[in-house]
């Protein structure tokens, strides 16, 4: 697969998600181990409890998205934003090599998620297309 001109960024992906698949598993042993302690509100376990739940979410969020952009690689989309299908700029996706969504959609996106507009990604599924 020397020839693949995306086997560089694919080996990125899949040594992050190796990385995050780890993390997690390690973060939710943590928070297992955590489940039948008896503490009080305020207690500093519960706010490192939290702070570990919240981090677990972002690794998630970050998981999910290296796998929608390995998804995208095997059909032939990645590099292409799944949302206006314009290219994504290589800039972009160097910095972010599991980016689906180009810098004005995902702008677009993070705004609606704020407001709460939006908890999933619902343009995923069957109700978009490209072209
Ligand atoms: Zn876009």
């Amino acid at each position: 697969m020397t020839d693949n001109p995306l086997s560089e960024e694919k080996n990125i992906l899949l040594a992050r998600r190796q990385s995050l698949l780890e993390d997690i598993a390690a973060l939710q042993e943590t928070l297992r181990g955590e489940v039948d302690m008896d503490v009080d509100e305020g207690d500093p376990d519960v706010v490192e409890r939290e702070k570990s739940v919240a981090l677990l979410e972002t690794l998630q969020s970050e998981l999910a998205a290296t796998e929608d952009a390995l998804r995208a690689m095997e059909q032939g989309t990645y590099g292409i934003c799944e949302r206006c299908g314009k290219a994504i700029s290589p800039e972009r996706l160097e910095v972010k090599p599991e980016a689906t969504l180009c810098v004005k959609c995902q702008a677009e996106v993070d705004r609606l998620r704020r407001r709460g507009v939006m908890s999933t990604r619902r343009w995923n599924a069957e109700d978009y297309s490209f072209g």
